[in-house]
């Protein structure tokens, strides 16, 4: 797939072989030796990629800032034609708040490219944005400034805490996606999800797409609570998982292959594989990345790992994502 912009970034394959081998999952760190290129040709594109951040600096120098510049150059380097840009603005979410008006701002001259997201934090439907209306009306602002979604929703609330379904309510009235990160620590559930399944059956008209350790571990039947906390679990998927369950209940319901994602199916690939064609209308490829230090990322190798067909790879690569963020079904 070639857009207008595929050319802004040049000669793509050459510097792959030069730099990073035959490996997409590995790149070069450092925005300061990502090279400026001088000849220019079509990329085509791979992915649309549904959650990466702009950071400020952090950490010192090594690990930020991710600019709108940065993340252009990266996602041209990775194949992505387009990445939605995730706001954090709880305080469980991040080491400071990444606000909505920052990622509205940074992507404001590449919105070809950035797809900006919006957020608020749910206890501020308890302390100002008191109404409905109000809420709706914050949203609106965001959506008419270009957001398309909502989220990295990540406040330490259970997930179907009364606050937290306000905010879906209104997300749902604005028809704004809204993209989860659950475990232990933020949007908290129990095994099997019970107040995830409260939140699809309140909001069948909501778009809910599943984030973080807690909602991935659950691809597996028979775990314990503390098994929703913990990042990579390895080893064969047992039957009776609860993201096939609400997959095949809720049509609403959709899952991000970022972060523990990609290694939620490679840990019993014959699994994975079949549950990636089986949700292939229902996956949304991602990576999460935020840290310029973040060195590979499986889900560059996902579809070839789990050798999936060209239909699965374009639907999970680009084609949801399109029809999500930009009602494009084609
Ligand atoms: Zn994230």
């Amino acid at each position: 797939m070639l857009s207008e912009h595929a050319m802004r970034s040049g000669n793509r394959r050459a510097f792959l072989a030069q730099s990073v081998g035959a490996s997409m999952g590995v790149y070069l760190a450092s925005p300061q030796i990502c090279p400026v290129f001088a000849e220019r040709q079509p990329i085509d594109y791979t992915y649309w990629d549904t959650h990466v951040h702009l950071t400020h600096a952090w950490y010192g120098s090594d690990r930020g800032p991710v600019t709108a510049d940065h993340l252009l150059r990266w996602i041209d380097i990775h194949r992505i034609e387009r990445a939605a840009v995730l706001p954090l603005v709880s305080p469980e979410s991040f080491w400071y708040p990444i606000s909505t008006d920052d990622v509205l701002r940074e992507t404001a001259e590449h919105r070809d490219r950035l797809i900006p997201f919006c957020a608020i934090d749910p206890r501020t439907v308890e302390s100002h944005l008191t109404t409905p209306a109000e809420v709706e009306g914050m949203l609106k602002r965001y959506q008419d400034a270009g957001a398309r979604g909502f989220g990295e929703h990540k406040a330490r609330l259970p997930i179907n805490a009364p606050p937290n379904l306000r905010l879906y309510e209104a997300c749902s009235k604005v028809q704004l996606p809204v993209l989860f990160h659950l475990d232990n620590a933020a949007n908290m559930d129990q095994p099997g999800l019970p107040g995830l399944e409260d939140v699809l059956r309140q909001f069948p008209q909501l778009v809910l797409i599943g984030h973080g350790k807690g909602w991935w571990s659950s691809i597996a039947g028979g775990i314990q609570q503390s098994d929703l906390q913990v990042g990579y679990p390895k080893g064969p998927v047992a039957p009776g998982g609860a993201l096939d369950r609400l997959l095949a209940t809720y049509p609403n319901l959709y899952g991000d292959l970022s972060s523990s994602g990609a290694h939620a199916l490679l840990r019993d690939k014959p699994f994975g594989k079949q549950f990636l064609e089986r949700w292939s209308d229902r996956l949304l490829f991602g990576t999460d990345y935020y840290d310029l230090q973040q060195q590979t990322f499986l889900q560059f190798d996902l579809f070839d790992e789990l050798d999936a067909s060209p239909e699965v790879r374009v639907k999970v690569g680009i084609r949801n994502a399109r029809r999500l963020l930009i009602g494009d079904s084609t």
